[in-house]
């Protein structure tokens, strides 16, 4: 089960900031106390750095929340400036966390969504404050509203309630967990596990069209395979291939990888590390091992039976991460933080889906019609694969049988 951290700030004989008659502490206690209510009800774990007016250390609710082994860790503060006209909403994660940048973009937008709560969007920012470098997990510190501005202060007194439940959406929505609330997502989006949507050779004309590398255009036939074997629809793994690696470097990698990485979507490190960081990526042997941690990673997203696995191939196979993503278009803003990066592999597995392959591989062309079966009737070759490569051995087959024929002549 998953379990959430939540981190009122201050406390006992440190009040916080205070202003409008308000004191930090106690605000913050309010939210935190009604966002523990409503994850229990959503189903999550909850633990509280603090459930009343004590005073906690910095480095002990880091402590708190690692012994915990909580999946994410929520900070909740007001902000304050000598400055009383500065307002609105900010929050913050430590910079490289991609995980926290993710969560902190899922918060932001739910508290956007209630213009009751929200006078301004001050945005996603860094800091190395002590409660998110000294947690293990991702972890994001929310500047709720200013409790120094007057009108921040009305919605920090009257709107706490309404606080909880926006962060209680963001945090539903990092894991993927649909809100009752929302409505349906519409039946247009593209199940990531499915029967194959495309076939091999709509694969490799469509790369071919993108980029003539022989490597690239080789590879379609083995992402078709692994991909199938893990129920996933190979359009949308071999589609993730292009975009995140630039059609295989078509396009300079910006972390300076290339082929010799094995590494087709960017996979990084068990550690992480920078996106630009050569050293934080994953360096595969073969192909074969790089495109298995490519599916198996894609797997976890979507939520595949069996997964997590206990041996895999995928450097990061968190288990939080399963089922977050069923989609394309929930990729968006979890697997990459775009928020465009399902629309873009949309376009490219339509592109393939609407290829048209006119070569059948089954049937000899129309030219080749007549000598193909008088060659079969006369038994110099077997009648299949009329359109495979012919091998050095298969041609010295066919030379002694037809040798052989014309001696009985
Ligand atoms: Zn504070």
């Amino acid at each position: 089960m998953l379990k959430i951290c939540i981190d009122p700030g201050h406390g006992g004989k440190d009040s916080g900031a205070v202003g409008n008659r308000l004191l930090e502490k106690d605000v913050v206690l309010n939210i935190a106390k009604i966002l523990k209510a409503q994850l229990l009800e959503k189903g999550f774990n909850v633990c509280m750095t603090r459930e009343d007016d004590t005073f906690i250390e910095l480095k002990d609710r880091c402590i708190i929340a690692n012994k915990a082994k909580a999946d994410i860790f929520v900070s909740i503060h007001c902000n304050s400036a000598e400055n009383k006209s500065a307002f609105g909403f900010e929050i913050y994660h430590t910079r490289g966390s991609i995980q926290g940048q993710k969560l902190c973009a899922d918060i932001k937008l739910t508290i956007n969504e209630n213009k009751e709560i929200i006078r301004t969007d001050r945005g996603i920012k860094t800091a190395n404050f002590t409660v998110l470098t000294g947690t293990n997990m991702p972890a994001v510190l929310i500047e709720t509203a200013f409790i120094s501005n007057i009108e921040d202060g009305k919605i920090l007194k009257a709107k706490q309630s309404e606080f909880a439940t926006a962060i209680c959406k963001g945090i539903c929505s990092y894991f993927g967990i649909k809100n009752t609330k929302t409505v349906e997502k519409s039946t247009s989006a593209t199940q990531i596990l499915s029967k194959p949507t495309v076939t091999v050779e709509q694969m490799q004309e469509w790369a071919k069209s993108k980029n003539n590398n022989k490597e690239f255009i080789n590879l379609a036939e083995l992402y078709y395979k692994l991909s199938v074997e893990r129920g996933i629809n190979p359009a949308v793994s071999y589609a993730q291939f292009a975009h995140e690696t630039g059609f295989l470097y078509k396009v300079k990698s910006a972390a300076g990888l290339d082929e010799s990485y094995h590494n087709p979507c960017g996979l990084k490190v068990p550690q992480g590390g920078g996106d630009y960081d050569k050293n934080a990526h994953m360096k595969f042997r073969t192909w074969h091992e790089g495109i298995s941690a490519h599916l198996e990673h894609l797997a976890l997203y979507a939520g595949a039976k069996g997964y997590p696995r206990e041996n895999t191939l995928d450097p990061r196979h968190f288990p939080y991460l399963l089922g977050t993503a069923k989609t394309v278009e929930e990729l968006s803003g979890k697997w990459a933080p775009s928020q465009s990066y399902g629309d873009k592999l949309k376009v490219y597995i339509e592109e393939m889906e609407s290829i048209k392959v006119m070569e059948n591989t089954q049937e000899p062309s129309n030219w080749a019609k007549d000598s193909w079966e008088k060659a079969t009737e006369l038994k110099l070759i077997d009648g299949t694969r009329p359109k495979d490569n012919i091998t050095r051995q298969e041609v010295a087959s066919i030379a002694v049988r037809l040798y052989e024929l014309l001696k009985t002549k």
